[in-house]
């Protein structure tokens, strides 16, 4: 390798798999300015093009949008999910391609593309608390965790600020509050219930959901593509936050590159 090319190969860090987790430390080491390489074993996802079912009606969707007989074949654990449709199902690993032992049942959704889950996850978003934290501690189980949620705390505050997080602080010990914007507006049921229940329960509160809210949701929002206060009509078959949006816009930054593993 000549000196050029090896300087041109020569990263300070190497970020593997490109879904959230791998697109967010992406983001950050090249926003720090480091020269950043992003390896993903799976095909590539360029935004808009690569949605092939995004803008089709429920209608013309082929099987009634339901796993054929040769989807449940190719993929008898994943076409159980719950959103497993003719409009998701290229965003999912088939089974058969990608098989593995189950120890214990053990059923392992996967999306092997540049995104990974962050195109099929369903955007709820809730802070862990220190119970999360310190529960394995507390039953036994395992080692104690080296983290609490004042080390994490932080790290919510920047994300929730970045994504867009709709919801509410409510104040409470199992849900910490965020960096919240507005809520959704409930509904005359859900806001009588959620009115009621104190004079019932003492220990129960009905609170809005936390879901993260794009540009792209919204967008569709203000041109009317909602069938209710919170479920696209077009739901399952939209980009979802950041993973291939991301690599893609950093990929243009000059210091992240990203590549294909061949597999
Ligand atoms: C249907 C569904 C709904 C969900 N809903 C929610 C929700 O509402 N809220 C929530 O918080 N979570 C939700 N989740 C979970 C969430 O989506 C995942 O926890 C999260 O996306 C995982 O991100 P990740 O980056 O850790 O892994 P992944 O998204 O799986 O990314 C891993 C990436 O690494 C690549 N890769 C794997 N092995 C290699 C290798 N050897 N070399 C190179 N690349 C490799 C893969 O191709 C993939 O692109 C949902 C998940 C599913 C499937």
């Amino acid at each position: 390798m000549t000196t050029r090319a090896q300087a041109s190969h020569t990263y300070d860090a190497i970020v593997v798999g490109s879904g959230i987790s791998g697109g967010w430390a992406a983001k950050v080491l090249t926003e720090g300015g480091l020269r950043t390489l992003v390896l993903e074993r799976g095909r590539p996802v360029e935004h808009i093009k690569d949605y092939p079912t995004a803008n089709l009606a429920p209608w013309e969707l082929p099987h009634g949008n339901r796993a054929t007989a040769q989807d449940a074949a190719d993929s008898p654990i994943q076409s159980k999910l719950y959103l497993y449709g003719q409009d998701s199902k290229h965003f999912l690993v088939k089974d058969v391609e990608h098989p593995y032992n189950q120890v214990k049942p053990f059923q392992w959704f996967r999306g092997y593309h540049v995104g990974g889950r962050s195109l099929l996850w369903a955007r709820h978003c809730f802070r862990w608390s220190d119970l999360d934290f310190t529960a394995n501690a507390r039953e036994g189980v395992g080692i104690d965790w080296p983290i609490r949620y004042a080390d994490i705390a932080p790290w919510y505050d920047v994300v929730e600020r970045f994504i867009g997080v709709s919801g509410e602080n409510a104040g409470l010990p199992q849900l910490p509050d965020g960096q919240l914007l507005p809520p959704f507006e409930m509904n005359c049921v859900e806001a009588h219930l959620k009115s009621r229940l104190p004079q019932v329960f003492t220990d129960r509160v009905l609170i809005a959901s936390r879901c993260h809210v794009s540009d792209f949701f919204e967008r569709r929002q203000m041109a009317g593509m909602l069938d209710c206060s919170g479920r696209r009509r077009s739901f399952e078959r939209l980009p979802r936050f950041l993973g291939d949006e991301e690599v893609a816009r950093h990929r243009d930054c000059g210091n992240c590159h990203h590549y294909r593993l061949q597999s």
